[in-house]
């Protein structure tokens, strides 16, 4: 069988470990991600998903547990090859854009894939491509200040998918919008995920969202059970 893309087994975190503010936020979390297959997770504010999120991104360690990134484990890696492995396989959206505002929509997708080493024409060529997908190629001039937040978080979907990552980690990618515009946005970062067959961890409180994806697991006092 294929290695999952994404495997966390007994993934535990303390932040303050042995102060009086000693939070335990993740007891043992495991859960696998299989190619292709997008997975909620659900859970309310302060539980740990972004804990979870950037621990699985490698943007972190666990205090104990393993992480594998399509068979590979990081863990006793150097930070140079995590850092390749974070750059060429995952693709991160957070609840805000975070895109950089001096450079435009277009430029903002081509400066990760200029990073790994691609011909600036074939980045922007790919950026305009992914904006098209995302139906916004009219706006790859735009600074991020020109736009929308649904647009925004339109480009910062395309920036995650720009070097064609294996995995994508979300952390309430639409979380900062109204309900109508989520619920558009949120749509478009489905198709782009189905359309690039790439697996998806995808955190949000919002049930409804929860239910269009594949398979939903629910953060509990550290641990992750489906729902
Ligand atoms: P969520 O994303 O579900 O809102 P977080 O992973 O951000 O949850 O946080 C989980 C818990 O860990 C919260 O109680 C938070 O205050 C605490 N926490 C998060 N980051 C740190 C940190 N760097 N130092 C201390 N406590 C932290």
């Amino acid at each position: 069988m294929n290695d999952p893309v994404l495997r966390l087994s007994g993934i535990t975190k303390t932040y303050n470990s042995g102060q009086p503010n000693e939070v335990a936020v993740l007891r043992g979390a495991s859960l696998s991600v299989g190619r292709g297959e997008v997975v909620g997770l659900v859970a309310p504010s302060g539980a740990g998903k972004s804990t979870l999120l950037h621990i699985a991104g490698l943007l972190d360690t666990a205090d104990a547990g393993e992480v594998a990134i399509a068979g590979e484990t990081p863990g006793g890696k150097s930070d140079r090859r995590r850092t390749i492995l974070r750059r060429q396989e995952i693709g991160f959206v957070y609840q805000f854009h975070h895109l950089l505002p001096e450079f435009t929509a277009l430029e903002n997708i081509a400066l990760p894939q200029l990073a790994n080493g691609i011909p600036k024409a074939d980045a922007e060529a790919r950026a305009l491509q992914l904006l098209a997908s995302v139906g916004i190629e009219s706006r790859a001039q735009h600074r991020p200040a020109a736009l929308s937040g649904g647009e925004q978080q339109r480009v910062a979907f395309c920036r995650a998918m720009a070097n064609t990552p294996r995995l994508l980690l979300a952390d309430e990618p639409t979380g900062n919008l109204d309900p109508d515009t989520s619920d558009t946005v949120f749509g478009a970062l489905m198709a782009l995920v189905r359309d690039t067959g790439l697996s998806a961890l995808i955190a949000t409180h919002n049930l409804e969202l929860a239910a269009r994806m594949d398979r939903r697991v629910r953060m509990e006092a550290g641990k992750l059970t489906p729902i």
